[in-house]
């Protein structure tokens, strides 16, 4: 049986790049289900979250009850971090962003990754006992996970794309911010301990998150979770060929819909 999910953050409401990825996820398994990724709590609003059921019920999709929301699981998360420190593969990194700016124009150039230039590294050499009494003394941190140790411990790893298997590439990265300065966990952490904990099989989503699958499959493999497979599919892009995007203030389907527009209507507009 195929288990797939929508995993929506709910910062703002959907368009037809939801849609898409939505009924795209429906329809590639057996069994759906919808998360609510609602950890970044200065963001995230209640009232979307119902809005969000109210177009995917209208779009015709429904879904395994409860709906899974990622702030009701930060013990399952703490105690993935717990099982990562323990085998001392976090750190904890003071550093604020304009440091870390510095840092890399002071080394002159920077290796970049998908998200932008890496992280250098700067906490990492900390003693324990440095790291402890800068804790001790109140300073805010995030903890970063050692990729680089993270990597020797688990060996070569691949990762399965629409039956293709690709290697993976756990350093693309650098050191990943685990657990926020002001969140208890991070995005990658808590996709990989919730699609193991709803035995999701196959994952769906758009292809902005295929690099992020390097990294979600070394943090599987840290954390004996199971391997799902995955298919990322195209990005829906506007008229300017841009991908839709809530900052933009994109075309949300809730509005569409009050402009007449019915599901079939959605569906064409998205190719499916
Ligand atoms: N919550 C993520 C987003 O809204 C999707 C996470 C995922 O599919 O892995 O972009």
């Amino acid at each position: 049986m195929i288990v797939t999910r929508f995993a929506p953050s709910p910062t703002g409401l959907l368009h037809l790049g939801h849609a898409y990825a939505a009924i795209t996820a429906y329809e590639s398994g057996d069994d759906f289900l919808l998360r609510i990724e609602d950890i970044d709590k200065g963001r995230s609003r209640d009232a979307f979250i119902l809005r969000i059921f109210y177009d995917l019920k209208w779009l015709g999709l429904s879904w395994d009850e409860p709906t899974m929301r990622q702030s009701t699981r930060m013990g399952a998360y703490a105690e993935a971090l717990v099982n990562l420190k323990a085998r001392g593969l976090v750190y904890p990194c003071f550093c604020t962003r304009a440091e870390i700016a510095a840092e890399i124009a002071r080394a002159g150039e920077a290796q970049h990754g998908p998200d932008g230039p890496l992280y250098p590294g700067t906490c990492r050499a900390l003693s324990r006992e440095e790291g402890l009494a800068r804790m001790a003394a109140g300073e805010s941190y995030a903890l970063r996970l050692d990729v680089a140790q993270a990597a020797a411990l688990t060996g070569p790893l691949t990762f399965t794309e629409r039956g293709l298997r690709h290697a993976v590439e756990p350093l693309r990265f650098g050191d990943i911010v685990i657990a926020r300065k002001d969140m208890p966990t991070s995005y990658h952490l808590a996709v990989v301990v919730d699609d193991a904990h709803q035995q999701v099989s196959l994952v769906t989503r758009g292809e902005d998150l295929l690099a992020a699958t390097h990294i979600q499959r070394l943090l599987q493999a840290l954390l004996k979770l199971p391997e799902p497979a995955y298919a990322h599919h195209p990005l829906v892009l506007d008229e300017n060929g841009k991908k839709f995007s809530k900052r933009d203030g994109a075309v949300s389907l809730e509005s569409l819909r009050d402009a007449g527009a019915t599901p079939a209507d959605i569906r064409a507009r998205i190719g499916l």
